[in-house]
């Protein structure tokens, strides 16, 4: 093996690479600064990798790539007013570099939980918060949200404490900001008591479901009537997949509780969701896209019979198990947050432009929503938010959909996902973000050398200030 092939990082979806000038992955924050520090005194951007699960080239670099895989403990758990915590909060300090699924573990042994979360947890904390990692719920908002504390290192290599309380700034865009601060070294989460969830996964007509939708106050409509409503239409065809996933009533809970403490999980939430097992990552859904490349003209055909092959079913389990999939048929994907009123017409415009088109879409079309949050990149900022996320097989072309879907999103102030493919620049952003000026302003303060900054995060802040000059 050469020594580029040692240093070389290629992200999960293979949409982008790097071979840093060096790599590292430090056992301490002394250590994180004093790597830093080095770096910015030669000159060498510095960025972090975490899962390498964005589909943008968000943490290449040339200069020095990090690691935090080593920074991963959960360092503290402070509950109730105690250690300055506000009221009946509960928070989570945990080292940056560690990986969603360590700590859903460490969590659930605690007897507490993520309020919400995406639909894998392959991905590092850091990672995730950094491009505004999100789930479904017209209640609750993105990973970022539920941040209440960074700590990041800077280029002196010195470490900063931030929070909404002291350096607000620093901590806004250290929460959401695709590491141009500086290197995130550690994270406090606002973690809420563990939970069940019911989930109920059911294949419904397209029709039915954007009828009942309803507005995220309409307990009778599917958005506002359940915790985390999502669906996955199928492209040429009108059905979908509804998951419906709702907390349990306290005297319900404290039943299946107990029957999970003797007779475990049930086969059910044994095999997990199908929308996991049996459809996005199984081997006969990448046969199904296989087929797809092979002979495109069958798409609708087995999109139909995908979406018509799975079996009801409800089951409840441990809120973790129930959020969480996982993926191993390769995609590309690129999602847009709307303004949830528009998402109709935007489903609408892509199935118009799929039949004008005559391209061909094996991938359902995932729609998730959020409540309105006040994180100055998040995608939710300031609106209730519809998530439209756009798939291809890995192996078909994917530019002409995505391009096409990109261009009816921007009709209704689409943002896109930090980490997922889209092809907006920084002028954009600017008309898009009512903070954006006041993110950047903190990026220039913070990072003046541009020491933190690469080609993606150049293209969607523009360039730091000695790069300007
Ligand atoms: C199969 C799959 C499923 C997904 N599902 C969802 C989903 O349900 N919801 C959703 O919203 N997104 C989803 N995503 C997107 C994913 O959550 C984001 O791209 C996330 O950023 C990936 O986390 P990561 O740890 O891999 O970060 P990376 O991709 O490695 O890094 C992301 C960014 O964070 C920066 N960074 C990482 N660590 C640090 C650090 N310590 N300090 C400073 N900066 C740092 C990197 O430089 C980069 O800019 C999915 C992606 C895939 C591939």
């Amino acid at each position: 093996m050469s020594s580029d092939d040692a240093l070389s990082w290629t992200n999960w979806a293979r949409t982008a690479s790097a071979t840093p000038r060096r790599r590292a992955s430090p056992r301490d924050e002394a250590e994180l600064g004093g790597l830093v520090a080095r770096a910015a005194a030669e000159g060498m951007p510095v960025r972090a990798v975490g899962a390498g699960h964005s589909f943008t080239p968000a943490a290449v670099t040339d200069g020095l790539l990090l690691d935090l895989d080593r920074l991963s403990l959960v360092e503290r758990i402070a509950r109730g007013g105690a250690d300055g915590t506000d009221g009946d909060a509960i928070l989570v300090t945990v080292g940056a570099g560690i990986r969603l699924h360590r700590l859903n573990e460490a969590l659930a042994a605690a007897g507490l939980a993520m309020r919400n979360l995406g639909d894998i947890d392959r991905q590092s904390v850091a990672g995730a918060i950094s491009t505004g990692t999100h789930g479904t719920g017209a209640r609750l908002g993105g990973l970022a949200t539920q941040v209440r504390g960074v700590r990041v290192v800077g280029a002196d290599g010195e470490v900063r404490e931030t929070s909404p309380a002291h350096e607000p700034g620093l901590f806004e865009v250290s929460r959401l900001g695709l590491g141009v601060t500086g290197i995130l070294s550690a994270v406090t989460l606002e973690v809420v008591p563990a939970f069940l969830l019911r989930a109920q996964e059911e294949p419904w007509p397209l029709d039915r479901v954007l009828e009942r939708l309803g507005t995220p106050d309409d307990p009778d409509g599917l958005v506002g009537g359940n915790d985390h409503f999502e669906f996955y239409w199928f492209p040429h065809t009108r059905r979908a997949l509804t998951k419906r996933n709702n907390r349990l009533a306290p005297d319900e809970e404290a039943v299946e509780l107990e029957r999970l403490r003797t007779t475990g999980p049930g086969p059910v939430a044994r095999a997990r969701t199908w929308v996991d097992e049996e459809l996005l990552s199984n081997g006969a859904f990448e046969l199904v896209n296989r087929l797809a490349t092979a002979v495109p003209r069958v798409t609708p055909r087995l999109n139909a019979v995908s979406a018509r092959a799975l079996a009801p079913r409800t089951y409840v389990a441990p809120s973790h198990h129930v959020f969480v999939t996982s993926r191993r048929v390769r995609f590309r994907e690129m999602e847009y947050a709307v303004p949830r009123e528009h998402l109709v017409d935007v489903l609408s415009s892509i199935d118009a432009w799929l039949d004008r088109s005559g391209e061909h879409v094996p991938f359902p079309v995932e729609v998730r929503f959020a409540a309105p949050d006040d994180v100055w990149l998040s995608t939710a900022h300031g609106r209730e938010t519809a998530y439209v996320a756009v798939h291809q097989y890995a192996r078909l072309p994917h530019e002409r959909y995505f391009d096409a879907v990109e261009r009816i999103v921007a009709e209704v102030g689409g943002r896109p996902h930090w980490g997922k493919m889209h092809g907006l620049a920084a002028d954009r952003f600017r008309e898009l973000y009512p903070r954006f000026d006041d993110a950047v302003a903190v990026r220039d303060a913070t990072d003046p050398e541009g020491v933190f900054a690469n080609g993606y995060t150049d293209r969607v802040l523009g360039p730091a200030p000695a790069a300007r000059r």
